[in-house]
C-alpha cells in the first residue's frame, strides 16, 4: 500500500492557510477525488512526492516542460543567469533574442510582447485586438480556455450561440455580455453570433483545444474563420499558449495553415517558468504603448531568469532535429496501447494524438467540441486517476486536461504504463 501521510499532512496544513490548500484550483483533486500529493522534486520523467513515492509524469506542469523536468542544460542556463540578479526593470539583450526566436519560428508574428502567464497573453490581446478593429465585442468558443480574465470567465446560455453569461461569480454582467459563445467546430454558430452582433472585434480560440480535454479544430473550420474575420474586419486571436511548441515546433500551423492576426504563447516558452507573450502583424502590435494608445505592462515582465529558461528550451528542442516526431511516436504508441487495453475490458474510449499532446475521453461518441466532451464518463476517469496514482503514474486530476509526452520519455516507460493502465482496467472491471 502506497504511503501518502506527509501529502495528507501538508494538504490539511495548506488548507489552513490557502483557499483549497492549492494556488490554482485543478490541482485540489477535487474532480477526481483523493489527496492531491505534494512534490519535493522531479527529475525527467518523474516527479517524487513528500512521502518520496516516484510517478511518471504526464502532466508536466500542464505542458510547460516539454524537455522534461529538471532538463541539465536548462538548469545550468539557469544557475548562471541566477547569479547576475533577478529582475532589473530595464531592457535585455535576452529578451531581444527571445522574440527573435519565436518569431523566427511562428507564422504571422512580426512582433512580439512579453507577460508572465497565458491569461495576461489573452488579457492583452484582446485589449488590443479590441481597440484595433473599434469594436467591443467578441467570441470566444465554449470548452476552450483562455485563462481567467472578466471578458473569457464566460459560458454559453443554451442555444446555439449566445450572449455569454458569467462562468464565475465576481465578473460583471455588464462585462460578460460583450462576450458571445459559440460552439467549437461549428461555422454556423459563429455565423448566427453575427447576427447577434454587429459590433465583433475579436473571435479568439485554441486552435487545438487542450482545456476540454483534447480536441483539434479541424481545418475547414479554421480556415472558414479566417475568411470570416477577413471579410468582417475581425481580429483573429489564435491562442496557442498550450499547443506553441507542443503540436509541433510551429504549435498549431501545419495542421492548418491559418495564420492568426495575434496570437498567445505560454507554457513551453518559459520552459517552466512564469512567461508568456503575445505577438502578431506589427501594424497591431505597434498600437500597444508606449508606441501607441492601448496600455499594457508589467514589473517583472521579461524576466531575466524566466526569459533566460525560455530561450534555454526553444533552443534545446530545436537542435534535437528529432525531437517532434519521436514525441509524436512515443504519444501514438501510448495511444494504441490504451486502445487495445480498452478494447480488452470494454471501456469505452476516444483518443487524439497533437505531436507530444495527448487526449483521451472515456466515452463510445466522437469528441467534436464541448458538448460532446462533456458526455465522457467522470467517475470512470476518477476510478482510472486514483488507480494509477497509487501504481506510480501521474494524469492530470481531471477527465478534462490533456496528458504531455516530454523528450525523457522512452518506448519503456511507455510501455511499462501501458502495463499498469491493464491491471487498473482490470481492477476497475471486475
Ligand atoms: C494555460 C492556458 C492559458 C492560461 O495560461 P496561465 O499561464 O495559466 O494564465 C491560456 N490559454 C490556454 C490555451 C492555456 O492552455
Amino acid at each position: 500500500m502506497q504511503q501518502i501521510l506527509h501529502s495528507i499532512n501538508d494538504f490539511n496544513e495548506a488548507k489552513q492557510v490557502i483557499p483549497g490548500g492549492v494556488n490554482s484550483p485543478v490541482r485540489a483533486f477535487n474532480s477526481v477525488g483523493g489527496t492531491p500529493r505534494f512534490i519535493k522534486e522531479a527529475k525527467g520523467a518523474y516527479i517524487i512526492d513528500e512521502d518520496n513515492n516516484a510517478y511518471i509524469d504526464f502532466v508536466q506542469s500542464y505542458g510547460p516542460l516539454i524537455l522534461g523536468h529538471s532538463h541539465e542544460v536548462v538548469i545550468e542556463i539557469l544557475k548562471n543567469a541566477i547569479e547576475k540578479g533577478l529582475s532589473y526593470g530595464a531592457p535585455t539583450e535576452l529578451e531581444t533574442n527571445l522574440a527573435k526566436e519565436i518569431i523566427s519560428i511562428c507564422e504571422g508574428v512580426e512582433k512580439i510582447r512579453l507577460v508572465n502567464s497565458g491569461t495576461e497573453a489573452t488579457m492583452s490581446a484582446i485589449r488590443l485586438a479590441r481597440a484595433f478593429s473599434g469594436k467591443d465585442d467578441i467570441i470566444k468558443f465554449e470548452g476552450c480556455y483562455h485563462g481567467h480574465s472578466d471578458s473569457l470567465l464566460v459560458k454559453s446560455g443554451s442555444g446555439l450561440a449566445t450572449f455569454g453569461q458569467t462562468s464565475s461569480k465576481g465578473v460583471i454582467t455588464d462585462i460578460a455580455k460583450h462576450t458571445l459563445v459559440a460552439k467549437y467546430n461549428d461555422l454556423d454558430s459563429v455565423k448566427h453570433c453575427l447576427t447577434l452582433s454587429n459590433n465583433i472585434g475579436a473571435i479568439i480560440i485554441e486552435p487545438i483545444a487542450g482545456n476540454m480535454g483534447l480536441v483539434p479544430a479541424t481545418k475547414d473550420f479554421l480556415q472558414g474563420l479566417r475568411e470570416i474575420c477577413d471579410k468582417e474586419h475581425i481580429v483573429l486571436i489564435l491562442d496557442e499558449v498550450m499547443s506553441g511548441f507542443r503540436a509541433s515546433l510551429k504549435g498549431s500551423y501545419p495542421y492548418h495553415n491559418v495564420i492568426g492576426d495575434l496570437s498567445t504563447y505560454g507554457k513551453v516558452i518559459g520552459g517552466g517558468m512564469p512567461l508568456a507573450a503575445f505577438g502578431g502583424r506589427a501594424e497591431i502590435m505597434d498600437m500597444l504603448s508606449p508606441l501607441g494608445s492601448v496600455y499594457q505592462a508589467g514589473t517583472l515582465s521579461g524576466n531575466p531568469i524566466a526569459v533566460s529558461a525560455g530561450l534555454a528550451t526553444l533552443v534545446e528542442i530545436q537542435k534535437d532535429r528529432g525531437l517532434y516526431a519521436r514525441l509524436e511516436s512515443l504519444a501514438k504508441r501510448f495511444v494504441d496501447g490504451l486502445c487495445d487495453r480498452a478494447k480488452r475490458y470494454h471501456i469505452p474510449l476516444q483518443t487524439c494524438v497533437r505531436g507530444s499532446m495527448v487526449g483521451f475521453f472515456f466515452t463510445q461518441h466522437e469528441v467534436l467540441d464541448w458538448e460532446s466532451a462533456s458526455k465522457s464518463d467522470t467517475k470512470l476517469y476518477a476510478q482510472f486517476h486514483a488507480k494509477m496514482l497509487e501504481k506510480g503514474v501521474n494524469f492530470a486530476p481531471s477527465q478534462f486536461e490533456t496528458s504531455f509526452i516530454c523528450a525523457a520519455f522512452d518506448e519503456n516507460i511507455i510501455d511499462s504504463v501501458l502495463e499498469k493502465i491493464d491491471e487498473s482496467f482490470k481492477e476497475i472491471t471486475h
